[in-house]
């Protein structure tokens, strides 16, 4: 039985739940048992267990007097250590946020617990969200539970990689991620899941350990479309506390995805048909583009000149965002203090201990880019660049609905790989962080395996605010490509 419940989707859950097949706190049980099996992945920073528990009882009491409070009732969640929670640690897997305790709850996990979800653990992260493979942590890389047979492990993506493991290897339902650039996109593809990237201001940002603000959203990780649907219901939403977010009634996500998608105009961006895309990619990418077709669809070609200096553009904005976002962490606020004969001396010490050489590399890259003598030559320009894209994408929109690409150059690579030229590092983000500079909303979607047997996502872009569009077409892509696949690790595969 107890296997059984951490194969269920949320959908499933809820039905079992509401059913009275388990409880909530049989299927908060499972997923403890699970995690406890599984920790040789590292996807956790923090476990908790007593609270979990404590949740799923409160849950039952709910569900047995027939008042559960949404879908995400009782159902067992990972949340990504960026967000904050009260009382339980959240580091941002930094050396620098060790031992730091919140006395507040982000918006998004408030209003998850609001929802009835229980929590199970922060999971592991690149540090401050910075990275792609999840190798950036301060508490050690996270494992792909997605296996070869060659005794190299896997990176699961980053920068939510632990969230992305913890779902693929069934220790937790679902999870939480955040995306600056592709965090939620990319794991999701290495991992086989479904990560969805709403749009910027469809979610909160209070009480996240920020990034880069002008790029930072939460989102859902989940094995499902309909799971997304489900989740992202219960994340997103006004909040007063983040003059960001757009003040609009949230559509009923999971009922908007029914209904076919005949009819609607899937463009098909060919400045991503980049320079040394695998065969394998593009391969996958035509099957996308025919499965679509198959479903009633009308692909067409759409141009994004600006798509080659994307990443450049990003690489410039999101560290300055960086520089600025980090200069909090002073010895004197939060976690981390080395002391020091004197003030200045403190800080440098504390920051040099408390950040890893990831974190120091981004904020000397935004502390340059915004400095005085070259602000006009690089983040200026780079503004300009954005605005470009975002001007591109609106005009594509004109001709299509919705768009298709990959998810990521490659498949999840080994532990170790590309890790000594951050260059090739930061061109996993090739495909995702155009949708990001626009603030678009962009989903990943399982497409298949490599030829060695590791998961590939479909990549869907959307109109601002039509997450709508995005699922009803993410869900013709899952049905179309049937992923049942499990991780080697579960032994099913
Ligand atoms: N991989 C990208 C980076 O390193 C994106 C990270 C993210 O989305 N948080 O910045």
């Amino acid at each position: 039985m107890s296997d059984a419940l951490t194969h269920l989707t949320i959908a499933e859950a809820r039905d079992g739940l509401a059913a009275k097949k388990f409880s909530a706190v049989e299927l908060a049980h499972a997923h403890i048992a699970a995690m406890e099996a599984m920790r040789d992945l590292n996807a956790f920073v923090t476990e908790t267990p007593e609270i979990a528990l404590e949740r799923a009882g409160q849950s039952d009491a709910r569900h047995g007097a027939g008042s559960a409070a949404s879908a995400m009732d009782g159902i067992p969640v990972a949340v990504k250590d960026l967000f904050c929670t009260e009382g339980v640690q959240t580091t941002a897997s930094s050396h620098m946020l060790e031992g730091f305790v919140p006395t507040y709850e982000s918006t998004v996990t408030a209003n998850l617990r609001k929802a009835g979800a229980v929590m199970l653990g922060k999971t592991n992260m690149d540090e401050f969200a910075m990275g792609s493979a999840n190798i950036t942590s301060y508490f050690g890389p996270v494992k792909n539970p997605w296996r070869l047979n060659d005794g190299k492990d896997r990176v699961p993506g980053g920068s939510s990689g632990g969230s992305a493991a913890a779902v693929a290897a069934r220790m937790a339902i679902c999870a939480t991620g955040s995306d600056t650039g592709g965090s939620i996109r990319q794991p999701a593809a290495f991992c086989g899941l479904v990560g969805l990237k709403p749009t910027y201001g469809r979610c909160s940002r209070w009480g996240m350990v920020a990034f880069a603000s002008s790029l930072d959203q939460a989102g859902p990780m989940t094995r499902s479309v309909r799971d997304a649907a489900i989740m992202l219901q219960s994340m997103a939403g006004f909040d007063p506390k983040d003059s960001t977010v757009v003040n609009e009634p949230l559509p009923n996500f999971e009922a908007a995805m029914a209904g076919s998608i005949k009819g609607l105009k899937v463009g098909i961006p060919i400045e991503y048909r980049i320079d040394g895309m695998s065969s394998e990619i593009e391969k996958l990418w035509q099957t996308g583009i025919d499965w679509l077709k198959d479903a009633g669809a009308e692909p067409v070609e759409v141009t994004l000149p600006h798509t080659k200096d994307a990443l450049a553009t990003y690489y410039i904005v999101a560290p300055a965002e960086a520089s600025s976002n980090l200069a909090r962490y002073d010895g004197v606020r939060y976690g981390l203090r080395v002391s020091a004969d004197d003030l200045t001396d403190m800080y440098e010490q504390t920051r040099a201990a408390g950040f890893g050489r990831e974190v120091r590399r981004r904020i000397l890259i935004g502390t340059y880019v915004l400095s005085a003598g070259y602000y006009d030559a690089y983040y200026v320009k780079a503004q300009k660049v954005r605005a470009l894209i975002a001007q591109e994408f609106a005009e594509a929109f004109k001709k299509a609905d919705v768009l298709l690409t990959p998810t990521a150059p490659f498949p999840a690579f080994a532990i170790g790989e590309k890790m000594d030229d951050p260059v090739q590092m930061y061109i996993n983000d090739v495909f995702t962080v155009p949708a990001s500079l626009a603030g678009l909303p962009a989903m990943s979607v399982p497409a298949g395996l490599s030829a060695d047997g590791l998961p590939l996502g479909l990549h869907l872009i959307g109109k601002p605010f039509d997450e709508a569009t995005l699922l009803r077409v993410g869900q013709a892509v899952e049905q179309a490509a049937n992923f049942t696949a499990l991780p080697q690790l579960l032994g099913k595969a």
